[in-house]
């Protein structure tokens, strides 16, 4: 009888329950397998489009089109720096935090160039495309890369649309005001 902590409901470290947890969280820091990635994966595969994941190329793209030559990344918006609201720095450590995103941002940079020098067409998909309040309807994301994998464009990238947020904001704006006129 173990008997420790009494409340019998309270999970300790051995719960698989909150191993399975940690695992998920501990997942979604490496930025494998997260939500905006498998989105993205379940509707090409759903479109018919095959692909390899995570292969031997610089910066381990998320989707790796050989036939192609086309990688496609999933970038999270806070991780990679995406100038979008999305991203903010935490108030607390923000210098740490600052250098780390930079040197995520410089290292993008570099791998975009070493793949593109060895004839690889490179889409970067921001998560703010894939959820949140701009994200873009599923199979607009999904017609938009096959377009893109069916075309000849280098190097091009899918975010959400955060001009019609703002303009919803203007028009929710504009609203409040006239019904407080009235
Ligand atoms: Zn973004």
């Amino acid at each position: 009888m173990s008997g420790a902590g009494g409340g019998g409901r309270l999970t300790s470290g051995r719960d698989p329950h909150t191993l399975e947890q940690r695992r998920r969280n501990m997942s979604a820091i490496r930025g494998r397998d997260t939500k905006p990635e498998l989105i993205v994966r379940r509707g090409l595969h759903a479109a018919g489009l095959r692909y390899r994941l995570h292969g031997a190329l610089p910066g381990k793209p998320d989707l790796i089109f050989p036939r192609r030559r086309a990688v496609v990344f999933v970038h999270g918006c806070f991780w990679h720096g995406h100038d979008c609201p999305m991203f903010k720095i935490p108030a607390t450590k923000e210098d740490f935090w600052r250098e780390k995103i930079a040197r995520n941002q410089a290292r993008d940079v570099t791998v975009q160039a070493q793949l593109q020098n060895s004839g690889w067409r490179v889409l970067t998909v921001w998560e703010c495309a894939l959820r949140g309040r701009a994200k873009l309807a599923p199979p607009l994301v999904i017609d938009t890369i096959r377009h893109w994998l069916d075309g000849r464009e280098e190097i091009a990238v899918l975010a959400g649309d955060w001009t019609r947020v703002q303009s919803r904001a203007a028009v929710a704006c504009q609203g409040s005001n006239l019904s407080r006129r009235s």
